[in-house]
């Protein structure tokens, strides 16, 4: 059958998200010889380009350097024919047989759709957390603790990412005070040996933000202790949030069911609500939210994908 050259490009799978799930989909729709378009609105890597070291990726005794492996994965995706658009996806709806994925810049057609955007950090809702982001408020330790430099930080959480960031903070700040609403950690056991140890790190417990202070920049954090309700003031210039995330699918609201959270609900081989709407990583209600799980099930999305796309051959024709 000739196609039509007036009619827009179909791609067999269009991912949204280039975090290790999106990037490993990628990489196995790609070697299994269907068109694939990768969506991302920042950079690829997701959560581990700004995540300093990952220790528990198997194959790197030592560790690798989140960016070091994101870029990696998006090489190798790119060497078997992966095409990356850097442009925010607003919607994802179904056109005929086939998927639309629209940006502020235009729309792309697909037959397969993989979700895996991930998830954003979550904001604590306090006075001038919004206004004073960038200027001592941070969500990223890699990207901004060099601007700390032999200052005092206070971190936020109990959870993995606020010990393990707060011990990379210690490479630049003079002290990290690690605040936690509880007096049990969340973060893993190791995390938390490294964190007692390190003698630049010290806690707060069941105390939380109640207000960042400070004329155009963070000067003060005032810390309310839940349990006596006290209220006291501590004088910095860096606050590092570390709150847990939330799954980035506002946008997919009405089209694939969610749990009350957000997440996307799957069924068996990743699949969604949707037939032919596939979800993996972290926006998938059930994630285990480690880079490996991740990327497994993202290479589980790209084969269901290949299933679904070679028992519905007869819609392989062009979009109109
Ligand atoms: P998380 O496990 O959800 O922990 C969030 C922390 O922030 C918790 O301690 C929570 O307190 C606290 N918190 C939440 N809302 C708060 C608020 N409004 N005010 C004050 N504190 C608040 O998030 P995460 O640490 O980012 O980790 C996310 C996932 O990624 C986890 O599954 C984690 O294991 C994984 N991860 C793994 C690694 C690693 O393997 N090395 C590294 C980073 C992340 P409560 O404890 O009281 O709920």
């Amino acid at each position: 059958m000739m196609s039509d050259p007036a009619a827009p490009q179909v791609h067999d799978v269009a991912i949204v998200g280039g975090g290790g799930a999106g990037l490993t989909a990628a990489l196995y729709t790609s070697r299994a010889k269907l068109s694939t378009i990768l969506f991302e609105k920042l950079m690829p890597g997701g959560q581990i380009a700004s995540t300093d070291l990952v220790e528990n990726y198997p194959g790197f005794p030592e560790g690798v350097l989140g960016p070091d492996i994101a870029q990696k994965m998006e090489a190798q995706a790119k060497r078997y024919g992966t095409e990356f658009l850097f442009e925010e996806v607003r919607e994802v709806r179904r056109k005929d047989h086939f998927f639309e994925v629209i940006t502020a810049e235009g729309s792309t057609v697909s037959r397969a759709v993989i979700l895996a955007m991930g998830a954003c950090f979550r904001r604590l809702g306090v006075p001038n957390e919004k206004e004073f982001t960038g200027k001592g408020v941070s969500y990223c330790a890699t990207c901004d603790g060099a601007f700390f430099k032999g200052k005092e930080i206070l971190v936020i959480g109990g959870g993995d990412s606020a010990l393990q960031e707060g011990i990379f903070l210690t490479r630049f700040a003079s002290k990290v005070t690690i605040v936690h609403r509880r007096d049990q950690l969340r973060a893993a056991p190791i995390l938390q040996d490294r964190a007692s140890a390190n003698a630049k790190i010290s806690f707060i417990w069941d105390t939380v933000v109640d207000k960042i202070e400070g004329r155009n920049k963070v000067e003060a954090v005032l810390l309310k202790n839940v349990k006596t309700q006290q209220v006291s003031s501590r004088n910095v210039e860096g606050i590092f949030i570390f709150a847990g995330h939330d799954p980035a699918t506002a946008f997919v609201e009405g089209f694939v069911e969610r749990d009350e959270k957000g997440y996307v609900r799957t069924g068996e081989s990743c699949a969604t609500s949707v037939p032919g709407v596939f979800a993996a990583g972290e926006v998938r209600k059930g994630a285990v939210w480690q880079l490996v799980a991740a990327c497994g099930e993202g290479c589980e999305a790209a084969l269901a994908v290949q299933n679904y796309l070679e028992q519905h051959k007869e819609r392989a024709g062009s979009a109109s």
